[in-house]
């Protein structure tokens, strides 16, 4: 065979249309060291392998297709040979006569080129098919990507709004405990002085299991009234806590209502607006709210001699 003979098989065998009868034919002639047709069939299988890159990704019509493959498996070899195809194979193989090839060529060009479009639809079909895959595979990502996002953010406002609650909490904390550090500190300093002065609250029938003790200090104009073993109030009444003159005028110094568990009080009288002597300071039961002049007996008094 003539070297644009072999050329052509190559190109058929580059494409995967040459049956093994072609292949063998090839092979020799390469194996008796043609470098033109060496070269040849390194061009074929290149430009072979660039085929379905050169084209737009197209999905061929149905019928377009089946007529592709219908006509595919019967030039290829590693297709499912029909039965005519495997007694013309036979013939082949039985009278390999050069005579035959001249009109093979025709029809085996013919026949490759259907091959090589079947090739490139097929490419094409399973390049549209990864295509579609990849797509999906990337929507799946982006919609899990996307869950997970949704996920994070109403994690992220849970964990905000239980920080605002934590830190508003921890404020809350920090202002009580201030103002406990400030009267603690106010407490230590009058107790502390040497101008403290200090006198007992005695309990009166029916209370007389009461008792209480008022302290002052006149230079830091401070006072503190504790009292013990009193009795809980009803939710209408209160205790009042009564500053006395010495000409008998009774002020009104404050409310309150003992500590449930302890049944004790420590609470800040309140001062006269304006300077005056104090003799005695009186305990009575009012109604909610207090009294402007006591209307309930005295249950613990205490002298005192003061000038505030
Ligand atoms: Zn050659």
């Amino acid at each position: 065979m003539q070297c644009t003979e072999i050329q052509e098989l190559i190109f058929l065998d580059a494409v995967g249309a040459a049956d093994e009868p072609m292949r063998s034919a090839v092979s020799r002639h390469l194996q008796d060291g043609c470098i033109e047709c060496q070269l040849a069939q390194t061009e074929a299988k290149a430009t072979a392998a660039m085929l379905p890159i050169g084209l737009a990704p197209a999905t061929p019509t149905p019928a377009l297709k089946a007529s592709l493959l219908e006509r595919l498996p019967a030039q290829r070899t590693s297709a499912t040979p029909t039965q005519a195809n495997v007694e013309a194979k036979g013939h082949r193989a039985a009278d390999n006569r050069p005579a035959r090839r001249p009109a093979l060529w025709p029809m085996v060009i013919t026949l490759a080129m259907a091959a090589a479009f079947a090739i490139v639809a097929i490419l094409s079909i399973d390049s549209n098919a990864s295509l579609a895959k990849d797509r999906q595979a990337e929507m799946l990502a982006v919609a899990t990507l996307k869950g997970s996002l949704a996920r994070d953010s109403i994690n992220i406002h849970k964990l905000s709004a239980t920080m605002t609650h934590l830190v508003l909490a921890q404020q809350q904390k920090i202002s009580f405990l201030q103002a406990r550090l400030k009267n603690a500190m106010a407490l230590e300093k009058m107790v502390g002085s040497p101008a403290l002065e200090m006198a007992s609250l005695q309990g009166l029938a029916p209370m007389r299991a009461a008792w209480g003790r008022v302290m002052w200090n006149h230079k830091l104009k401070m006072w503190k009234l504790c009292a013990f073993n009193l009795p809980a109030l009803p939710a209408d009444k209160t205790y009042e806590v009564w500053m006395i003159t010495a000409k008998g005028k009774k002020m009104p110094a404050g409310l309150f209502k003992p500590d449930p568990k302890t049944r004790s009080i420590m609470m800040t009288p309140t001062l006269p607006p304006h300077r005056q002597i104090m003799t005695e300071i009186a305990v009575t039961i009012e109604p909610a709210g207090g009294s402007l002049q006591p209307t309930g007996a005295v249950l613990l008094a205490g002298r005192i001699n003061s000038s505030l």
